[in-house]
């Protein structure tokens, strides 16, 4: 073959194949599929405005979402049927891929400042959580995200991340039947119960680990349990989130992780 052939008979190939093209058709339709988006992250950015956006548009993290403080806009950073590299490594209820298979939404909060030895919170404004609140109940109605899988960084990453931190209003999510959130009376009724007599630290693990949580089954109260537990405290009882066991706690996650 000549070159001169061998080239007539790429063009031809070339030409068939423009002629061609690939056509996918679309007449059917699998009933098997849910959404990618099987979870729900919030975070705080711990930095204002401008620097947030800047870090996660140019930097290696990102998120699909970031609600701003002063005004309270949503801004979309990355198109929810992609992934976002928000959750890093992290577990929640057995799943480690979580940049797969979640949606992240970062809002602007400085999280905490220390002032002579003592650590303060800082509130999230009222206007900036209504906001949050309309978006997560879009994405949640939109990817039928269950209700146990609306996280915060702190739950699927105990020991590395605190945010959303202790101001972020839980108890509002479930207000609006976000999140499942325990009864009341029967936290009353359990709580008496355990301040005869608290439960052994196996039986907290055991508890946190059914909740969700990524939790040493080692029997002490050692300082990776003490993360699981602060953070589980963060978001239910945020008053006293030190890690420390109490008939308190004990009566929350019972009351979770029980059917009444
Ligand atoms: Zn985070």
């Amino acid at each position: 073959m000549t070159p001169r052939t061998l080239a007539l008979l790429l063009a031809v190939a070339l030409l068939a194949g423009c002629a061609t093209g690939l056509r996918i058709d679309t007449t059917y339709s699998a009933r098997g599929q849910d959404s990618r988006a099987q979870y729900l992250v919030l975070h705080y950015t711990q930095s204002d405005f401008a620097s947030s956006l800047q870090t996660l548009t140019e930097g290696p993290v990102s998120s699909h979402y970031l609600v701003n403080d002063n005004p309270p806009t949503v801004y979309r950073l990355v198109d929810e049927s992609r992934r976002a590299w928000h959750a890093g490594a992290s577990s929640w209820q057995g799943q480690t891929q979580l940049n797969a298979a979640s949606i992240g939404i970062e809002i602007v909060n400085r999280g905490y400042r220390d002032e002579n030895g003592q650590r303060v919170w800082i509130d999230y404004p009222p206007a900036q959580i209504d906001v949050v609140v309309a978006l997560v109940k879009k994405i949640v109605a939109e990817h039928k995200i269950r209700p146990d899988r609306i996280v915060g960084h702190s739950d699927i990453a105990p020991q590395r991340k605190i945010d959303p931190g202790p101001r972020f209003p839980w108890k509002r999510l479930a207000d609006e039947g976000l999140i499942p959130w325990p009864d009341a009376q029967r936290v009353a009724e359990r709580r008496v119960e355990y301040e005869k007599r608290l439960p052994d630290v196996g039986w907290f693990q055991r508890g946190l680990a059914k909740h969700g949580y990524a939790v040493p089954s080692s029997d002490e109260l050692d300082e990776p349990t003490k993360r699981v537990v602060a953070a589980f405290q963060m978001r239910y009882r945020p008053e006293r989130c030190e890690g420390t066991l109490d008939a308190e706690t004990a009566a929350i996650l019972d009351v979770l992780t029980t059917k009444p």
